[in-house]
């Protein structure tokens, strides 16, 4: 193992920022600055900077577990192997292939989630996988490929922010998410440009904007459309472009325009003066950037939401031109990757349809199966954890903790506990794990190898930079073991470049296309943009490594304008020729006109992408397409019962369910635990003074924090973060009421009353 100095990528957020790793001599691991990453150049938030210690914490699981007698106790590599393949396999005879879920994770590495999803649908044979990502950024995924006919979060590098005009920023607290980030936007004020947040709470980035808009909870829909009209009635559409460039103005001014300022004023509590600064800021500049994050986009209507952010972009001429446009900021280290790689219910490697035959053709020949066995979409995670005990009997998870990051949460978890089985892969033994039938302990990031994406869509390699401790394995061994004992003995490999090799013929003429994109390349280039083709394969007439220039074509007809079918608001219009699920070839754009190359590649390999769209959308005409949505309220509005608005989010020193984060003593002191945020009006009508027990019950549950009382929030909402279980529980209160197309919970608002607790 090396002992020298390894550059590599810290575990956690999208950002993905680079550190180098020095193994010292008691086992414990330096981080150091790694400064020729451009996202962060060096600077870490404090996640990232203790990150090592959980590798060497005295909580780390390095024997299996299996359940015994009602506790979990120590067992053999086989053991616990065999009892999760002779658990689901009991399943799968007695009840059907779709009895067995897995549920998978934005943390694991394209290489992890791509055998995960291999490991379902061929060695199980069940429809049933999805992933918490969901939770994190589907709704913006939906909406960027409805728009764009292709989600990639951000389609421009960080590095352009600087250098726009003025940026909004919708529902995304970065200061405190990915603290380094924050430079590019001081940056850009340095630059003349100007900040706009929106988000209910006065938090740390919005202290830094030049304004803020604090919407009500929910109905940020309603504010993107008042700017719309306020757009449209001060003559500020991009008429020329809208033409050129997209479809759909008509019905989307046409709604627009029907939500008055004074109306929209009144929905969201944001004044019109303030509505009208907003527009001129946004219009003014000739480069602007609309972000969204989780705020807009955990919301029932989260894919209309931000579709409605996008139309703003859209009128005004911003998408798809240098310096501007729509991007959405991804949460969870390989919330890009993971999407992209066959873990989402609906998904196959490559972000292809898992409905779509050719998509099916395509990777089932690179899996070496018959596409007919290949099952189809299945449920999306909040349904498919909703389901176990009753449909889904066995459970296999790995890289999620969703009996504190699900939302109802209480009911997950007796769900949970009503399975025939559960296995749980983790490095700790989480609120989950420690419910499962067999827990396997695994490796680490800084342990292993892998690949992941992170939000700028750029393929990073994280390198090994110790060896894990004795006793435990990576999530590649597990499931090639599992495949082997359920009888699959070919096609799990547990060196994850060999993974890669096959996920890279795989996704080959995908829209997430990554056939060009080597270890070697990343190592070299610090990180490749997809989509990134192999272009010699590609001028030779062969798909890629696997030399079949027909499935290619067939792929990347299945790939980029691909209409989604369970969408019955599909942007595809069957006008043009192209049915939902079935895709126009000739109208597939390749990689190189959706953005521009990058020089100081070697001649014949295709440099990567960082931006797209700039000459045209990835939709079969080229256009992007505007969305006619109108508002409408939460699914669960305040009312006598239940007065007050909750939302959700997290703070800076904790990482999503916490399950890393919590075992890290600096981190712990820092956020030692969950509160309760509220307005002084909202605390003096209730009598309760800072530090005070809060109770917070919504429909589905009551959560006790102390209360923390700041006239950073809007008087009708309080805010809890959502990292701890117990009784301060956040996510035991959160609706899981779904987007239609997403599936995404309305995590960011719900209704519930505050009691007070006596001590
Ligand atoms: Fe960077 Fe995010 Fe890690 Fe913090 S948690 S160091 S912001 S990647």
């Amino acid at each position: 193992m090396p002992n020298s100095v390894t550059p590599t990528h810290c575990p956690y957020c999208a950002l993905q920022c680079g550190m180098n790793l020095t193994p010292a001599a008691d086992g414990t691991v330096e981080v150091s600055e790694r400064t020729d990453f451009p996202v962060n150049r060096g600077a870490l938030c404090g996640k990232g900077r203790t990150a090592p210690e959980v590798l060497r914490s005295s909580v780390r699981l390095t024997s299996p577990l299996v359940r015994s007698g009602g506790t979990l106790v120590p067992a053999s590599w086989d053991e616990a192997l065999d009892r999760i393949a002779e658990g689901l396999s009991r399943t799968r005879t007695e009840h059907g292939p779709d009895a067995c879920g897995v549920f998978g994770g934005g943390g694991l590495t394209n290489e992890k989630a791509y055998t995960l999803g291999k490991f379902a649908r061929v060695v199980l044979g069940t429809s049933q996988i999805d992933y918490n990502g969901r939770f994190c950024m589907s709704s913006a995924a939906a909406a960027g490929i409805k728009a764009f006919g292709l989600d990639r979060g951000l389609p421009f590098p960080l590095e352009d922010i600087p250098k726009s005009g003025c940026v909004i920023l919708v529902g995304s607290n970065l200061a405190e998410t990915m603290p380094p980030s924050l430079r590019f936007f001081n940056e850009l004020r340095e630059n003349g440009g100007t900040l706009i947040v929106i988000d209910p709470r006065r938090t740390k980035t919005a202290e830094q904007a030049d304004l803020h808009l604090a919407p009500r909870p929910g109905t940020d829909l309603a504010l993107a459309l008042g700017m719309l009209h306020l757009i449209v009635a001060e003559g500020r559409v991009d008429e020329a472009y809208v033409a050129e460039r997209t479809v759909g103005w008509e019905d989307a001014r046409a709604v627009a325009m029907s939500h008055w300022p004074e109306y929209v004023e009144r929905i969201t509590g944001v004044s019109v003066p303030q509505l009208r600064q907003a527009v001129r800021m946004f219009c003014e500049p000739e480069d602007a950037m609309v972000l969204t994050a989780r705020g807009p986009e955990q919301q029932s209507k989260g894919t209309d939401t931000v579709g409605a952010w996008i139309n703003l972009c859209l009128a005004t001429g911003r998408a798809g031109r240098p310096l501007s446009g729509y991007g959405c900021l991804t949460g969870q280290g390989n919330g890009q990757g993971g999407r992209e790689h066959g873990q989402k219910a609906d998904q196959l490697p490559g972000y292809r349809k898992l409905d779509d035959p050719a998509a099916r053709r395509h990777v089932a020949e690179v899996w070496g199966v018959d596409p007919d066995t290949l099952p189809g979409p299945g449920r999306s995670a909040y349904e498919l954890l909703d389901a176990l005990g009753t449909d889904i009997k066995s459970l296999l998870l790995m890289g999620s903790n969703p009996v504190v990051s699900a939302p109802r949460a209480a009911h997950v978890e007796e769900r949970v506990k009503s399975l025939d089985f559960l296995a749980v892969c983790d490095v700790v033994l989480s609120e989950t794990a420690a419910l499962a039938d067999v827990v396997l302990p695994v490796t680490q990031w800084a342990e292993e190898t892998g690949t992941t994406t992170n939000l700028e869509g750029r393929v990073l390699l994280r390198r090994q930079a110790i060896s894990p401790p004795e006793g435990v394995r990576s999530d590649l061994e597990v499931l090639h073991e599992l495949a082997d004992r359920l009888g699959v003995e070919k096609g799990f490999p547990t060196d994850p470049e060999e993974v890669f090799e096959e996920l890279r013929r795989a996704s080959a003429g995908g829209p997430a296309d990554y056939s060009g994109i080597t270890y070697r390349r990343l190592a070299e280039e610090n990180g490749v943009f997809w989509p990134c083709p192999a272009v010699e394969a590609v001028a030779d007439g062969d798909a890629g490594a696997d030399g079949d220039a027909g499935e290619a074509a067939e792929g990347a007809a299945a790939g980029l304008p691909s209409a989604d079918p369970a969408d019955p608001a599909d942007p595809i219009d069957p006008a043009e020729g192209t049915a939902p699920g079935v895709t126009a070839s000739p109208a597939t754009p390749d990689a190189d006109s959706l953005g521009k190359a990058v020089s100081g590649t070697a001649p014949g390999v295709h440099p990567g992408t960082p931006r797209l769209f700039l000459d045209r959308f990835a939709t079969p005409d080229g256009r992007a397409r505007f969305v006619a949505v109108a508002h409408r309220a939460i699914a669960e509005e305040p009312d006598e019962e239940y007065p007050v608005l909750l939302t959700t989010g997290r703070v800076v020193a904790q990482y999503q369910s916490g399950a890393q984060t919590r075992r890290v003593d600096e981190l712990n002191a820092a956020a030692p635990g969950p509160f309760v945020e509220l307005h002084p009006r909202l605390a003096e009508r209730l009598g309760a003074a800072e530090g005070d027990a809060v109770a917070v019950v919504s429909r589905r549950g009551r959560a006790v924090a102390p209360a923390r009382i700041t006239t950073t929030i809007r008087p009708d909402t309080v805010f809890m973060p959502f990292h701890w279980p117990g009784e301060g529980r956040a996510n035991t209160l959160t609706n899981p009421a779904l987007d239609p197309t997403s599936r995404m919970p309305e995590f960011k608002a719900c209704a519930v009353r505050l009691e007070t607790v006596t001590p």
